[in-house]
């Protein structure tokens, strides 16, 4: 027999009406739909705040929410927090975004800082060969920079520990997406299960459904892969705070320290198409070091302490904002954040601050036109997109034509590049300096009404 429901105000939290012999089975269910480590059964409910994707928009949105006092459920694919990837370099923006949801100092403990200090340098550029090509130091070219790289997993496992119990519902697919009259949003899960949304926040990743459905075109493929992996050395790794890159034609690589056991390396290479997905780890990570052969020793025997199953291949892509053609980050209630929104490729190491940032200039407003201020949620969503686009489509566009610049391949400009360009034009306070601004702490006061 199909249970009557109905529908609470505020929260919007479905109450099903279910005879006593039902209850026990509508408990398993409930149990099911939030326990990671079960299958979800279908359950219809209605929330007034859903969050696509537990990724690191999607968590990051859901804490700052829950700490303005908005609650949301974040419905997530998987059927746990994501254990795969390797490491993300964050910057100072990224750090005060994590800051100001008071998780930051918590992430810092795990992670080294690269600073450079007395003669060293915060990162090195050479050659394929090994030869220096030019060394900086950031306290120079960008003063208070704050780079340190962050392990996705414990990140994302750190995010999903400050919301409250039964937030994330696991196994739970956004299959499909209708408009209601009533303006609410109608998810259909893999599983079954129907979700009703007043408000849809939309941080399912770079191959977003629900960007698509708000008719953004497919991100565009630039025309390189990367590789990425995490090196392990148990006894303890020997080498100092310091970015090393390498630059060879069509080929980038580079890696630095992450912790005292761990060493994070890297590899972009040009291909015109991004090839057939491999699963197999060992044939990547046989990919990977097939294409250093012949460059320096110590990028290889780090490649080689790396245990297969983290080693990542990647094809990059990006989605520019263009004004006037590229849909509005909202419609209605309906709103994206982080890759959903603006994939962009990874030579500024900014996609993840950028999604932190969004994840914060998105919950402090909505939260606010939440509880009570003049703004209707639509405004509040359209406000976000415009607080947002002058950052994220400049860095969007940068990320790519610097990317184009390292991957340069033909041999002459390749040449200009490494004799020229990087000993006596590049400057790196350009791409650190637009990153050196602070969010404040986010007050859980400003949420009473
Ligand atoms: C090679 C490479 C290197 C990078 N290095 C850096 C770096 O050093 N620093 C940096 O800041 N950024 C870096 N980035 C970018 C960074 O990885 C992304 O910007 C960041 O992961 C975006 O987070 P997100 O939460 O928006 O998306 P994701 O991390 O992709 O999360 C999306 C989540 O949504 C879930 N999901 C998807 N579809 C559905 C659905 N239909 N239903 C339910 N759930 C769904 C997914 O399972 C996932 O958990 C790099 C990217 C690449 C490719």
């Amino acid at each position: 027999m199909a249970p009557a429901t109905c529908f609470s105000a505020r929260f919007g939290i479905q109450t099903h009406l279910v005879s006593s012999s039902a209850l026990p089975m509508r408990r398993e269910h409930n149990r099911r739909m939030f326990n990671p480590r079960a299958s979800s059964g279908p359950i219809s409910r209605k929330e007034e705040v859903v969050i696509v994707g537990a990724g690191i928009a999607g968590l990051t949105t859901a804490v700052s929410l829950h700490k303005l006092g908005v609650r949301s459920l974040v419905l997530e694919q998987g059927d746990s927090i994501r254990t795969g990837g390797t490491t993300l370099t964050l910057l100072k923006n990224g750090w005060s975004v994590l800051d100001s949801i008071g998780v930051g100092e918590e992430l810092r403990n795990g992670f080294l800082q690269i600073h450079g200090y007395s003669a060293d340098f915060s990162l090195v550029m050479r050659s394929e060969d090994g030869s220096q090509l030019r060394s900086f130091l950031f306290e120079e070219e960008a003063p208070g920079q704050e780079l340190r790289a962050v392990e996705r997993r414990l990140l994302l496992e750190t995010l999903s520990s400050k919301l409250p119990p039964n937030s994330i519902s696991f196994s739970s697919r956004v299959k499909s997406i209708k408009r209601q009259e009533t303006g609410d949003t109608l998810l259909e899960l893999a599983n079954g299960t129907r979700v009703l949304a007043k408000i849809l926040i939309g941080c399912d990743g770079v191959r977003s459904s629900i960007a698509k459905w708000m008719g953004f075109p497919e991100p565009s493929y630039v025309g390189h892969c990367a590789f990425r992996g995490l090196a392990l050395y148990p006894e303890g790794q020997p080498f100092k705070p310091t970015v090393n890159l390498f630059y060879g034609r069509g080929r980038r690589a580079g890696f630095f320290p992450v912790s005292q056991t761990k060493v994070y390396w890297f590899i972009c290479f040009n291909s015109p198409s991004p090839g057939p997905r491999i699963n197999d780890p060992k044939v990547l990570k046989k990919e990977a070091l097939s294409l250093m052969r012949g460059w320096p020793s110590e990028l290889i025997n780090i490649m080689q302490n790396t245990p297969d199953d983290v080693v990542v291949k990647t094809p990059l892509v990006d989605r520019w904002l263009w004004p006037g053609f590229t849909p509005s980050v909202s419609s209605g209630q309906v709103v994206v954040v982080g890759d959903a929104w603006h994939p962009m490729t990874p030579y500024l190491g900014q996609g993840a601050c950028c999604a932190l940032e969004d994840a914060v200039a998105l919950s402090t407003r909505l939260a606010s036109a939440l509880n009570g201020s003049d703004v209707t949620v639509e405004e509040a969503l359209r406000a976000y997109g415009h607080e947002r686009w002058g950052s994220i489509f400049p860095m969007t566009a940068l990320a790519n034509l610097l990317g184009n610049f390292m991957q340069w391949d033909d041999p002459v400009v390749c040449e200009i590049r490494n004799k020229i360009m990087i000993p006596w034009v590049v400057s790196l306070a350009p791409i650190l300096e637009p990153n050196n601004f602070a969010f404040k702490f986010l007050e859980p006061a400003v949420a009473s009404k």
